[in-house]
């Protein structure tokens, strides 16, 4: 029996317990003897919607937001950029609100768009094409996640989130109903907090996971590596067929995320309004992963940006640091 079942069966008193119950919980979040009701661990995109989301359900809620790195984030952080899914656009334009941001930071998507191999792909227009030929009525972005970041960074600010800089290094549970401790660091000074609920928003540090030894090993050997380059790639340009040109009704493919795919790799291109155009490149082992990055770089035809300087432009997800030629 499902619990609405299980509750239209109680007799009116019961059900008057039981909510007196969940109140005198409730009632607990709101407790001064914690520094906060929800601490969260973590600063990135994760943490500042859930804070805004709390923050719109409920909001006397005490909360905290601990990050390492300071705000404003240069433009360019560990997260390269992004093409946002149908969902995710409505959930950041309609949902929080950022319908403005959006429009005027950051570049509307023309849908996805694949590239299939044909031959040694030195001819873009000959390679299959998958993808809209003009905007589609949902609209989605590229996203430029440094400006992101710092846009919901400044929105907690301002609606009363606390953030506190650090990284966190523990959590001590309290028992029952008593209070976590975060133990966070933030240069040699390391500080100490309490709340009622702890939210992991760590993302691939998984800082609880870790201190709970919950980690597991996935065996999917799949290999990437994801960099930024200073200029504009435009896909569009990379062939004069009037055929091939005259394909799109509207719009422009570099406003699209295109994606190049043929057996064992993978590279996507995205555009960025910030002038830069992020990249990544996924490829199976057996298809000597980093050998891949540059093997690949030859059918990226018109491929001519300057890597950027800064060192969180670049990053990787190697699972093991070469893999092995098979
Ligand atoms: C190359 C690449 C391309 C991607 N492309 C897309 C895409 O096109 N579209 C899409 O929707 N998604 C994409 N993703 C996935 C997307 O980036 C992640 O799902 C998203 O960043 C997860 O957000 P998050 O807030 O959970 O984690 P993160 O963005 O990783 O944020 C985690 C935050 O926690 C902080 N932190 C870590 N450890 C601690 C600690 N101990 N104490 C305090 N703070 C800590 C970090 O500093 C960071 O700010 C891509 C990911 C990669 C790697």
């Amino acid at each position: 029996m499902d619990g609405r079942a299980q509750v239209s069966q109680m007799s009116q008193e019961t059900r008057e317990a039981l909510a007196q119950r969940i109140r005198s919980r409730l009632s607990h979040a709101d407790n001064p003897a914690t520094d906060h009701d929800v601490s969260i661990v973590g600063g990135g995109v994760a943490a500042l919607t859930l804070a805004l989301e709390i923050r719109g359900a409920r909001p006397t809620t005490r909360i905290l937001v601990i990050e390492p790195n300071a705000h404003p984030l240069p433009e360019i952080i560990h997260t390269v950029g992004e093409s946002t899914v149908e969902v995710s656009a409505h959930y950041l334009r309609d949902h929080l609100g950022l319908a403005d941001h959006l429009s005027t930071s950051h570049i509307r998507k023309m849908g996805l768009r694949m590239f299939f191999s044909h031959e040694q792909n030195t001819d873009i227009s000959q390679r299959m094409e998958l993808g809209s030929s003009s905007f589609v009525p949902q609209v989605t972005y590229q996203i430029d996640r440094g400006r992101l970041e710092n846009e919901l960074n400044r929105r907690c600010q301002s609606e009363g989130v606390d953030i506190a800089a650090g990284r966190v290094r523990s959590v001590e549970f309290g028992s029952e109903n008593r209070p976590h401790t975060i133990s966070f660091q933030n240069g040699d000074a390391v500080s100490r907090t309490t709340a009622r609920w702890v939210v992991d928003a760590s993302g691939r540090n998984r800082m609880l996971p870790r201190q709970l030894h919950l980690k597991r090993a996935n065996e999917h050997d799949c290999n990437s590596v994801w960099f930024r380059v200073a200029t504009e790639i435009d896909v569009g340009q990379w062939s004069d067929d009037p055929t091939w040109q005259g394909r799109l009704v509207e719009g422009d493919r570099a406003m699209s995320t295109n994606h190049l795919m043929g057996e064992g790799y993978w590279v996507w291109l995205i555009r960025l309004a910030s002038g830069a155009t992020s990249v990544g490149i996924v490829a199976d082992p057996a298809f000597h992963a980093f050998g891949t990055v540059v093997g690949v770089q030859p059918s990226v035809e018109g491929f001519a940006g300057r890597p950027t300087a800064s060192p969180w432009s670049a990053g990787s997800l190697t699972k093991s640091q070469v893999p092995p030629r098979r």
